[in-house]
C-alpha cells in the first residue's frame, strides 16, 4: 500500500509498505481521509537523527471498517470512523480521570507527544492503517474526508475552550489569534458553543474576511496596533481568554498585552516563541492569570467535536490532496498557501 514517510530531515516520499497485520483487539480501518497538520510539518523538521524517521506520518484520520480482529466487537465491517488522537490506555489513573491526553502510559513525561497515530504508530497518510477498536469513534453519516481534521484541528481547540468555558459568559471578550486548521475551527466551536463576543486575529486578510463571515464579532489584523485595538474594544480593561493558534513570538508578546486580570490564555500553537514569568511585582503579567499549555483533547472533547459538525453547527474547511499528491501538500502548507486544512485522500 501507499504510504506517506518520513524519510529525512523536511523530507517526505511515499513508500510501498505491507498491508498491517491486525492484532485480535484492532481493525484494519481503509482511511477516508488525512489531515494534514502544521505538527506534521514540525516533526518532519526535526532533523536527520529522529526517531520517527520512517514512520508512516498522519494523526488526523478517518475510514470504514476492512476488516476485523477476532476478539473485536461493537464494529461491523463497512462502518465508518473517526481515528482518536491520543492512542490513550484508558486504564491509567489520568485516563480514568477524563484526562486521556495525558494518559501517562503513552506519554513518558520526557516523550515529544503522547502516542498517537503517526507520531510513534503508524499513521493514515496511507491506504490503510491498523487501530484498536477502542481508539475509534463512530461518526455517522459525515463526510469521511471532512470529518478527519475533527481528531485534532476541531478536537484540539475544542479541549482548550472546554478548559476555559466557565470564563465565557455573554458579557465576556474572547481573542482568539491564528485562522489556520486549527484557528478556523475555534472560531466556529467559540460561535457555536458560547455566548462571548469573539475578537479573531490573523495576517492574511483573506482569512479576516472568512472570520468575519464565520462568527467573528471583530476580524482584525494582528499586527502592532492589535494590542491597542483590543484594550480600547474592552474599556483598557483586555480580553478574559486569549487562544493563541500560532505561538511565534509577536503573537505570544500579544496574548500577555491583552488579557485581562484573573482572565486566562491558552498556548496551543507551537511557533517557537518563549515567554518568560516573573515571579515578583515587577511581573508585565496582570494578578491571578491563568496560563495552560493546552494539548490535543481527550475522548469527551472528541465527541463534543463530531456532534456539532453532526449538526452542521460546525465545519472544516477543507482542501482535498489525492495521496498520490503529498509532497505538494507539504509544500503547500510549509508556505501558506492552504486556508482551512489539507486532507489527503487515498
Ligand atoms: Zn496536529
Ligand atoms: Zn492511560
Amino acid at each position: 500500500m501507499r504510504a506517506v514517510t518520513y524519510v529525512k530531515n523536511n523530507t517526505v516520499e511515499i513508500h510501498d509498505k505491507p498491508v498491517p497485520e491486525i492484532a485480535p483487539d484492532e481493525v484494519l480501518l481503509k482511511v477516508g481521509g488525512a489531515g494534514l497538520c502544521h505538527s506534521d510539518i514540525a516533526i518532519i523538521g526535526m532533523g536527520d537523527d529522529n526517531p520517527l524517521i520512517g514512520g508512516t506520518l498522519g494523526h488526523e484520520v478517518s475510514g470504514t471498517v476492512e476488516k476485523l480482529g477476532a476478539d473485536v466487537q461493537n464494529w461491523q465491517v463497512g462502518d465508518r470512523a473517526l481515528v482518536a488522537l491520543i492512542l490513550a490506555c484508558g486504564q491509567c489513573r489520568e485516563c480514568l480521570a477524563g484526562r486521556d491526553n495525558q494518559c501517562e502510559t503513552v506519554y513518558p513525561r520526557e516523550a515529544l507527544a503522547p502516542l498517537s497515530p503517526g507520531i510513534g504508530s503508524p499513521g493514515g497518510m496511507a491506504d490503510y492503517i491498523a487501530v484498536k477498536s477502542h481508539h475509534l469513534d463512530p461518526i455517522g453519516d459525515l463526510d469521511l474526508v471532512a470529518a478527519a481534521p475533527l481528531a485534532d484541528a476541531a478536537l484540539t481547540p475544542m479541549h482548550a475552550i472546554n478548559t476555559v468555558r466557565d470564563r465565557m459568559t455573554g458579557d465576556a471578550t474572547v481573542v482568539t489569534i491564528g485562522l489556520g486548521g486549527l484557528g478556523h475551527m475555534a472560531l466556529q466551536i467559540l460561535a457555536a458553543t458560547t455566548g462571548a463576543r469573539i475578537i479573531a486575529l490573523d495576517t492574511d486578510p483573506e482569512k479576516l474576511a472568512y472570520a468575519e463571515a464565520h462568527g467573528a464579532d471583530l476580524a482584525i489584523p494582528s499586527d502592532g496596533s492589535a494590542a491597542s485595538r483590543i484594550l480600547a474594544e474592552t474599556r483598557g480593561v483586555g480580553a478574559d481568554v486569549v487562544f493563541d493558534f500560532v505561538g511565534v513570538q509577536p503573537t505570544v508578546d500579544l496574548a500577555r498585552a491583552v488579557v485581562r486580570g484573573g482572565g486566562a490564555i491558552r498556548f496551543v500553537g507551537l511557533g517557537e516563541g518563549s515567554f518568560s514569568y516573573v515571579a515578583g511585582s515587577s511581573s508585565p503579567l496582570p494578578w491571578g492569570v491563568n496560563i495552560e499549555r493546552a494539548y490535543g483533547g481527550n475522548r469527551s472533547d472528541m465527541r463534543h467535536a463530531v456532534a456539532l459538525a453532526r449538526a452542521g453547527k460546525i465545519g472544516v474547511e477543507v482542501v482535498e490532496y489525492s495521496l498520490d499528491d503529498a509532497v505538494q501538500a507539504f509544500d503547500d502548507l510549509h508556505h501558506g498557501r492552504i486556508q482551512g486544512r489539507a486532507v489527503l485522500v487515498p
